[in-house]
């Protein structure tokens, strides 16, 4: 995975850039000579990336945001560690310094797409250093936790837990603050880029843009919920989470943007589609996002009122529902609750549903002349199936007996009456 996740993402760059979304063999010598000439790294893309990824730790680290506390840290012998959730603030501060950058020609943002191969080879490499760096830093401070002893697969899942940089923990920065945030970029670049070139942006342009728009938004507005999740609490700071949110996320999830980009290059005009099919898209997009939010709302927030840790927001937008009156549960005897009313009564993995759905729709908006603008979608389904099994078989042995009455109440993993 180490070696094939970067050559997939050059591979399926290089089949949209150099032919037109055609799935050309691999082992042609072409591809690779043309991907290695246009996406060399270069000091300029590694000056963008970095410097994006230094302002970024620096807004993590400096501005105001709520402090609330994690969930009981294993290798810290259940202490609970506080994360400084200024998700909010960094992202409006982000826009409105890009929006100086741009507007004021320091920095125009389509620069991100004009020089999107050697961003993508930059991202990559990070991607590597600071798993290298992460692991290193750790054996050498002791503070490596459920290690397997094979030290490929311990460069995969991570050394360290929960490595911070002062108070900014580096997994949630990694998390939040970097991928969505340069998808957004990457998207928006190329939007701009196609108003400069024919005058205006198309549907299908500024769809990509507000589907990321909602993504990094959702992230940083609800930020206050994360430092309890699966990947906070369990999942070690490895090559796996490192990389895929430096580099993999950004630079694959962004596919659409980047095909709708140079299909209007090559055909002298935007990607635009039927009027019903536009609308089904959008229509897809918006229902799948407000199902995704309002139950990962519902959920967190009943967990967080029960516990007593619940902090109301008013970060934009505060969705209908967001928040369940006496919803129903079962309390299991390891003293965790699990919400049964709301959403959360129509099936177990219901926000997975939702953010399929909109991943789904990220395909449909940019049509089926190519399979790889379905690259997300179907790579989601299979990093979810993923997580489902590995959290399933965790909740069994967690809750025991509880679990399976939990699975009689809410027997639906994914589509109520169906699956
Ligand atoms: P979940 O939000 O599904 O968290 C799983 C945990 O929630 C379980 O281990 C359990 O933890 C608790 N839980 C499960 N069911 C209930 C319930 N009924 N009531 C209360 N608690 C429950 O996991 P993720 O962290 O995987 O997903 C969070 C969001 O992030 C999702 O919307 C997902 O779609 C999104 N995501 C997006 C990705 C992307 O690449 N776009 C990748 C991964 C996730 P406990 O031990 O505390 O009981």
């Amino acid at each position: 995975m180490m070696i094939g996740f970067p050559l997939l993402m050059f591979y399926l760059w290089g089949c949209l850039q150099f032919y037109r979304g055609k799935l050309v063999s691999p082992l042609q010598g072409e591809l690779w000579s043309k991907i290695i000439k246009e996406a060399w790294p270069t000091w300029y893309a590694t000056k963008i990336y970095l410097i994006f990824c230094l302002y970024e730790l620096f807004l993590a680290y400096f501005m105001p945001g709520p402090v609330v506390k994690g969930a009981p840290v294993a290798s810290l012998n259940g202490k609970k560690l506080d994360y400084l959730c200024n998700g909010v603030t960094s992202w409006y501060a982000t826009l409105i310094t890009s929006y100086i950058l741009h507007n004021y020609g320091y920095f125009r943002l389509t620069e991100i797409i004009d020089n999107f191969g050697p961003l993508m080879t930059v991202a990559i490499i990070t991607g590597f250093a600071v798993t290298f760096t992460v692991y290193i830093v750790t054996i050498i401070q002791g503070n490596q936790y459920r290690m397997s002893g094979n030290l490929m697969y311990d460069l995969f899942m991570g050394a360290a837990l929960n490595p911070r940089l002062g108070r900014v923990d580096l997994k949630i920065f990694a998390e939040i603050r970097v991928p969505w945030v340069v998808l957004f970029y990457i998207s928006t670049s190329a939007a701009i880029k196609e108003y400069e070139m024919f005058g205006y942006v198309s549907a299908p342009m500024a769809f990509m843009v507000l589907a990321h728009f909602l993504y990094v938004n959702a992230c940083a507005k609800g930020e206050e919920c994360i430092p309890t999740t699966w990947d906070m609490t369990y999942e070690k700071f490895g090559f796996m989470l490192i990389f895929w949110n430096l580099a993999g996320v950004p630079f694959t999830y962004c596919i659409g943007a980047v095909y709708l980009h140079i299909t209007s290059i090559d055909n002298g005009r935007p990607v635009q589609h039927s009027t019903a099919w536009t609308c089904f898209c959008y229509a897809l997009l918006i229902s799948g996002y407000y199902i995704w939010d309002t139950a990962n709302s519902q959920k967190n927030r009943f967990r967080m009122i029960l516990n007593g840790t619940y902090i109301p927001r008013y970060t934009f937008p505060q969705l209908p529902w967001g928040t369940l009156k006496n919803p129903s549960y079962i309390k299991t005897k390891q003293g965790n609750l699990l919400l049964t009313g709301g959403w959360w009564r129509y099936a177990r993995k219901i926000h997975y549903t939702a953010d399929l759905m909109m991943a789904f729709s990220w395909g449909f908006i940019c049509g089926f002349n190519t399979v790889i603008t379905y690259f997300y979608p179907a790579f989601f389904i299979v990093v979810l199936t993923h997580r489902v099994t590995r959290d399933m078989e965790r909740c069994a042995r967690k809750y025991g007996k509880d679990w399976d009455e939990y699975c009689r109440q809410v027997p639906y993993i994914f589509i109520p009456g169906i699956y």
